[in-house]
């Protein structure tokens, strides 16, 4: 497979329709998922289901799928504006960690208004795994200090409205980026096509960046 000649889609709820896509597809809100559909998968536990109640079913559910083998934990977080109570996302957020330890599966998170709380948790874990950031829409700032922890930062829809966030993005250095669609219904390219506009790099220099961040994160060689 040459990476460098597709497009890279991190974080989507959909399948890839085209043949120059290489998408990883989130099924982790699927009942009975079909983890071998799709060669690039990702299960996680999105803090908007988790309830106190279904907590174990939820790991169990995570265990099992990593038995089979997904390429990616995610998507997994905190969120302190949707879901359960923070203290329990971050409890089993931490059973998440161990679990991407016990595995080596880089973490492709969801973060809302818990950047405190994700920056402890990396710190605490101690980890060298890869953790992708997804959906990033936050400050320089805020990019600077994910960078400075090792995450990686994956931009999606709002490059392309968010004046900010581009200029967010522009300072971000190249080999920590990742694009998605996530859940929109829009195209890969067109997110790679503003990118490189907002980068000032050709479409062919992004797309072999973007592969060469791949091949490292996912230990692809
Ligand atoms: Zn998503």
């Amino acid at each position: 497979m040459n990476f460098s000649e597709s497009y890279i889609n991190i974080h989507t709820h959909h399948k890839a329709k085209d043949e120059n896509v290489i998408a990883v597809v989130d099924l982790s809100s699927q009942e009975n998922p079909d983890f071998l559909s799709e060669r690039y998968v990702s299960y996680g536990i999105h803090p908007w289901h988790l309830t106190e109640e279904n907590t174990d079913l939820k790991l169990h559910r995570l265990q099992t799928a990593l038995q089979s083998a997904i390429f990616a934990i995610g998507e997994v977080g905190l969120d302190k504006l949707q879901g359960a109570e923070i203290i329990s996302q971050e409890k089993v957020f931490q059973e998440v960690i161990l679990l991407s330890e016990q595995y080596q599966k880089s973490l492709i998170i969801h973060c809302v208004k818990a950047w405190e709380q994700l920056l402890a948790a990396r710190k605490m874990s101690r980890t060298n795994l890869p953790w992708i950031v997804h959906g990033f829409h936050g400050s320089k700032e805020l990019a600077r200090q994910l960078l400075e922890h090792g995450l990686f930062l994956s931009f999606g829809e709002s490059l392309l409205r968010n004046i900010s966030l581009q200029s967010t993005f522009s300072s971000v250095p190249l080999n920590k980026i990742f694009l998605e669609t996530d859940d929109a219904d829009m195209s890969i390219e067109d997110v790679y096509i503003c990118a490189a506009k907002v980068k000032n790099i050709s479409l062919e220099g992004l797309k072999q960046t973007v592969a060469e961040n791949f091949i490292t994160v996912f230990n692809l060689k």
